[in-house]
């Protein structure tokens, strides 16, 4: 039987669709698509608590997490909810018309009311800076692992761009005894949401924990055959390297859209409501819904 309700994105933003469906009184049955294997999990932890724990020894760090502390509660809708979960399935295509989503290995799902994209973004990567072993970027709880085995003490750590994401880290591998460089091309850290005297303080705060923090400044090469050795700058400084973490934006996770008619500008363009199409609802960090009080 097609579910009624198909939600495409089981992180944050899809599971607590799911519950608004229910709540609402939304009865019919309900299939979320989500392409990480794991279980909805807390996203913002993963450059906080997860990344400062310290990786050798019994007793982890004070605030350290393990994914399982990470897990996204679920309001429970009794033995009957009807809410089938599709982890570690990506969708590929979404035909508006027939309502029909198209899965990997071209698995079709059809449905019979709505469709929600809830499919968030990914980090902005630089590939010409990212051909070793030991670069990362961090969104998903398989990049903070996989973060988190390199910062080990005494590694040597660049971190490109000091928004939130490249501060936390900077932060939390320092607390790891991990050397840590941010590299930044604009003036402040932070200064798009934050402003300059703020963005001022953060840089204080860094360098009085032992972060170095170069402003003004972005990085032209990482040298190195299999991990990178050196973070070369504008500026002519070489930075000795084990380790180098991009931080340098998101990007809406909308490529799998093409095609479907929807309005495709820096995410999937909505109303007030999130409504992108009839029976199409974008929510979460893929919606770029309209808010009476922005201009944007
Ligand atoms: C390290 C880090 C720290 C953060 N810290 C904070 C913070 O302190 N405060 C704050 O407010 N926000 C923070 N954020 C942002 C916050 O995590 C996001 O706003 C939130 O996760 C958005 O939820 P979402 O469900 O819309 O999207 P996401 O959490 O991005 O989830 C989208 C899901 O959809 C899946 N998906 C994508 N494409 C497909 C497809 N084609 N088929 C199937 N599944 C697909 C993805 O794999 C993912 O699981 C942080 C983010 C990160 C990465």
């Amino acid at each position: 039987m097609k579910p009624g309700l198909v939600i495409v994105g089981a992180s944050l933003a899809g599971l607590r669709s799911a519950e608004a469906a229910r709540m609402h009184g939304f009865h019919g049955s309900i299939t979320v698509v989500g392409e990480e294997p794991d279980w909805p999990y807390e996203r913002p932890e993963l450059s906080k608590g997860f990344l400062s724990r310290h990786l050798d020894g019994p007793h982890p760090g004070p605030g350290a997490l393990d994914p399982a502390d990470l897990e996204l509660r679920r309001a429970t809708f009794g033995p009957d909810d009807q809410i089938e979960w599709l982890l570690g399935h990506r969708a590929e295509k979404l035909d508006v018309e027939n309502h029909e989503v198209v899965l990997d290995r071209g698995k079709s799902l059809p449905f019979s009311m709505a469709v929600v994209v809830a499919t968030g973004a990914s980090a902005r990567r630089m590939p010409a800076f990212e051909k070793q072993t030991g670069t990362h970027v961090l969104r998903s709880l398989a990049d903070a692992r996989s973060l988190r085995s390199d910062l080990v003490p005494g590694a040597r750590l660049v971190v490109v761009g000091a928004g939130f994401i490249g501060c936390e880290v900077a932060a939390s591998a320092v607390r790891r005894g991990v050397e840590v460089t941010i590299v930044e091309p604009l003036a402040q850290p932070l200064v798009r949401g934050l402003g300059p005297e703020l963005g001022g303080h953060i840089v204080e705060l860094h360098r009085r924990h032992g972060v170095t923090v170069k402003l003004g400044t972005s990085i032209v090469e990482v040298v190195g055959d299999v991990r990178p050795e050196e973070v070369v700058c504008s500026d002519g400084e070489r930075i000795p390297v084990d380790v180098v973490v991009f931080g340098v934006g998101a990007e809406p996770n909308t490529a799998w859209l093409s095609g479907s008619g929807l309005t495709l500008e820096n995410g999937v363009v909505c109303d007030e409501y999130c409504r992108a199409a009839p029976d199409v609802t974008a929510v979460g960090d893929v919606s770029r819904f309209f808010h009476a009080g922005t201009t944007h």
